[in-house]
């Protein structure tokens, strides 16, 4: 992902909660709670809240604002890096999110997103995370709730409390801006209308959510659009019913989601079907006016299928296809079932082939390392960068034009560097507030592929082999973390790699290359830190890009 302009609307986590006076009035200082540490608020909260509302009910009855109950505060799960993503209390089941698109992308769309989710705590309020739109009204299990906005969190309050265990339908009338959103991610405004790019914290500015990829739903999207355009959305699409001028088109993935992987894109486009290895259907979107120019790119998706499934098994969607989109993002991004590709990538004539390519195979790779096994927490990102950029790296290597042993040796001599820069692949540090996506730093491509080289060098090719498929298939559709994947390593090894992998994976310095002795990391230096080989969410553009390895690209 790209840098992205500050937000002003970052919350800050830790600072302390003033008391409010009443209900509607926002916290300017809100902090974060992780689900396993009980709130200093909630014991009394949860003794005294019917009392409260009783005595609220009757305050506003009678014309008063009423003074006890504690003002709305941002809440998250605790993430290291993205303290106030997600929120605790609930687990999300189900999103069914209708849009309706004017045909003009700078105005806000209406919305309508419906929630199941099961309580894992007593509800009295709970959060969803929201911002870049209006609400206008909240319902949950279908009496009217009461909400506030707070930080970028949506605050609700039911009309009855919820009990630990227990379904419920959370309905959120609103608004999604996206004009609002501009360069800090969400919707992506193209050519002809628009993309979607969550990632990482950046799908709650476009629908009310649990903006953690730990809480992955199903997914029902619902585009209604003027009927001249084409609206694709994750998963195949199960219905297109037209009323007057507009069109409405239903998708439902069929698998598990993580909020930041969630893709609608509106606009002039062509859909163009192929079929991949066993039959799988493939969607490819494009500007209707492009077809002709990209069909011999999309000709290329049944290939990269193939030789992934070599490596790591089943391609585990019902579908897959190339977005590409007329925008000037900087990067490409592996939205489920459906990546998103901006358009130069495949028109500037600068970049060879074998580069588009191995970018293609890279965003596909992230189908297994990120979409199916999601990372638990966002420090876990190393488990899907790193390894979308060693099959990136890999495909390069075996189609013969960059050898994947120069591009990791290059990766060792700058690796100090890039964790001197970034902290190191497992715990990589927190990006500044100003530069939320500065999260993708060279450590969790580049840097990351390298651990699993290392890993490679050390337990060896048929083992290393063993472990991607087992670490796809026992993880399918759910969320691991590192420890995890360590655990997993060492079971397929025979012995412990808890030792191994902790300097590569937490070690300020990088460890000693297995069979390459002589391999040595360059001292960080400035220069060293900030360089970086251009990655598959970098920009696209320049001259240099593509064949530049190491540390020298931009
Ligand atoms: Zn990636």
């Amino acid at each position: 992902m790209p840098p992205t302009t500050p937000s002003p609307r970052i919350p800050r986590p830790g600072a302390p909660r003033p008391r409010a006076p009443h209900l509607r009035v926002q916290d300017p200082r809100p902090r974060t709670r992780s689900p396993h540490t009980p709130s200093p608020r909630t014991p009394s909260l949860r003794v005294r809240r019917p009392r409260l509302r009783a005595a609220l009910l009757a305050a506003v009855s009678a014309g008063l604002v009423a003074a006890a109950l504690p003002a709305p505060e941002p809440l998250g799960i605790g993430d290291p890096l993205y303290p106030h993503l997600g929120n605790p209390g609930y687990d999300v089941l189900a999103y069914d999110i209708a849009l309706t698109y004017s045909g003009d992308n700078r105005k806000p769309l209406d919305a309508l997103t419906r929630i199941d989710a099961r309580a894992t705590e007593r509800l009295d309020r709970f959060n969803l995370d929201f911002s870049h739109g209006t609400v206008a009204s909240v319902t949950v299990d279908g009496r009217p709730a009461g909400f506030t906005r707070t930080g970028e969190d949506l605050v609700i309050d039911p009309a009855l409390p919820v009990a630990p265990g227990d379904r419920l339908t959370i309905a959120v009338t609103h608004t999604s801006d996206p004009v609002a959103a501009g360069a800090e991610g969400g919707w992506v405004r193209t050519a002809d209308g628009l993309a979607l790019a969550g990632q990482p914290h950046a799908a709650h500015r476009v629908f009310p959510c649990n903006d953690h990829p730990a809480d992955k739903a199903l997914f029902t999207f619902r585009v209604t659009a003027p009927k001249d355009l084409v609206a694709v959305a994750n998963g195949p699409a199960v219905a297109r019913a037209v009323a007057g001028p507009s069109a409405t088109w239903t998708f439902r993935g069929d698998h598990p989601m993580a909020t930041e992987l969630a893709q609608v894109a509106i606009g002039r486009s062509a859909v163009v079907r192929h079929t991949g290895p066993h039959g799988l259907p493939l969607r490819d979107v494009v500007p209707a006016a492009d077809r002709k120019l990209l069909e011999p790119w999309l000709r290329r998706t049944p290939g990269h299928l193939r030789w992934m499934e070599e490596k790591t098994g089943r391609y585990p969607f019902d579908t897959y296809g190339v977005l590409v989109a007329a925008a000037s993002t900087g990067f490409q991004l592996e939205t489920q079932t459906l990546s998103l590709f901006e358009r130069s990538l495949f028109t500037d004539p600068e970049l060879p082939e074998w580069y588009v390519e191995s970018i293609m195979v890279h965003e596909l790779a992230h189908h297994w390392f990120g979409n199916s096994v999601t990372p638990r927490s966002w420090s876990d990102l190393w488990l899907s960068e790193g390894h979308a950029t060693w099959y990136e790296a890999l495909h390069a290597d075996e189609s013969g034009h960059e050898q994947l042993e120069r591009r990791m040796r290059e990766a060792y001599t700058a690796s100090d560097g890039w964790r001197a820069a970034g902290g190191p692949p497992a715990a990589p540090r927190p990006p500044a507030t100003d530069a939320k996506t500065a999260l993708f730093r060279p450590v969790v491509y580049d840097g990351s592929a390298l651990v699993l080289y290392a890993l490679r060098q050390e337990i060896g090719a048929a083992a290393f082999g063993t472990l991607q498929r087992r670490w796809t298939a026992e993880y399918a559709h759910a969320t691991a973390g590192t420890a995890d994947f360590v655990r997993l390593a060492s079971a397929v090894a025979g012995r412990d790699l808890t030792g191994f992998l902790r300097g590569w994976l937490y070690g300020e310095k990088t460890p000693a290359m297995p069979g390459h002795p002589d391999w040595r990391a360059a001292t960080p230096t400035a220069a060293s830190s900030a360089g970086a080989r251009p990655t598959a969410h970098g920009p696209v553009a320049g001259p240099v890009r593509a064949p530049v390895t190491g540390a020298a690209g931009g």
